[in-house]
């Protein structure tokens, strides 16, 4: 039987983190599931408690410097030492670039850049002492280019950037750091995404799974199937890697 570990993944009340969550308790993993608030992660931690796992419901703003020091220090004691993280919190404040508000940049830079910053600047303390740790960052097929997202493509862009280094500088400790660039998921944030255009979200769905190679649209679990394996022991020569997970090369 591999180490019991213990995995943080935040943005896990809903969606992909939600999902990535529950497999990585499946592979066996303590799992302590982060999001703005604290209550909306009950939902996430029943399931895997009901499945027999050990989790831990965490509020806390990635964005936020003492707000996310508290969450892991709160989780180092409660569950044991964070070695494994998954930066999945995402928000979208899409818009043409001359629409767009400082505050669209400030806030969605905010959460997927400064927020997977500030998270795996806590967690990697521990992992260098536990010489083992599994970084995943969530980026996007957006981190190519897509229009009315000039500030998600740059943050998930950033994403690659940030991963590749984790991985240069982390490596000789036992890290590895990787991302997953996933495409059209179906969750909350696309089902916002159709609202936004006013098109009903099956007809979106159907009108993106036509264009995708493998003729659907992604499901969380997908995406919990490439984090579960970038995050197991058997991975330890996976880094530095971008896979997009996305029915085809690109969405
Ligand atoms: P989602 O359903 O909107 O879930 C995102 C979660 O992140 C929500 O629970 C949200 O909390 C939480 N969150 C937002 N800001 C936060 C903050 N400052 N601190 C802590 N938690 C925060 O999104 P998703 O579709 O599962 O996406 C998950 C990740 O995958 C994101 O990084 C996204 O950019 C990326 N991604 C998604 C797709 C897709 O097609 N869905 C494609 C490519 C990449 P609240 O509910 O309180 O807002």
């Amino acid at each position: 039987m591999s180490t019991q570990r213990t995995a943080v993944v935040t943005g896990a009340a809903r969606g992909i983190g939600k999902a990535v969550a529950l497999r990585l308790a499946q592979d066996g993993n303590k799992v302590a599931v982060l999001d703005l608030d604290e209550g909306a992660c009950q939902g996430t931690v029943e399931e895997i408690q009901a499945a027999g796992g050990q989790a831990l419901a965490v509020g806390v703003d990635v964005a936020d410097e003492e707000q996310v020091a508290a969450a892991v220090e709160r989780i180092a004691e409660e569950l044991g030492a964070p070695t494994i993280l998954v930066n999945n919190a995402g928000i979208i404040r899409d818009n043409m670039l001359f629409k767009m508000t400082t505050d669209d940049w400030d806030s969605v830079l905010g959460v997927h850049l400064r927020g997977a910053f500030l998270m795996t600047k806590a967690c990697q303390a521990y992992m260098t002492q536990e010489k083992f740790g599994r970084v995943v960052n969530l980026s996007s097929t957006s981190a190519l280019g897509n229009r009315g997202q000039a500030n998600y493509s740059a943050a998930k862009a950033g994403m690659q950037g940030f991963t590749k280094t984790l991985a240069i500088e982390l490596g000789k400790f036992g890290v590895t750091a990787n991302a997953i660039a996933p495409g059209f998921i179906q969750t909350d944030m696309t089902a916002a995404t159709a609202e936004r255009m006013g098109v009903p979200f099956d007809d979106f769905i159907a009108y993106a799974a036509k264009e995708i190679p493998v003729q659907r649209v992604g499901q969380p679990e997908d995406i919990a199937a490439m984090a579960s394996f970038f995050c197991s022991e058997q991975a330890g020569f996976v880094s530095g890697q971008v896979v997009y997970v996305a029915g085809g090369p690109r969405d």
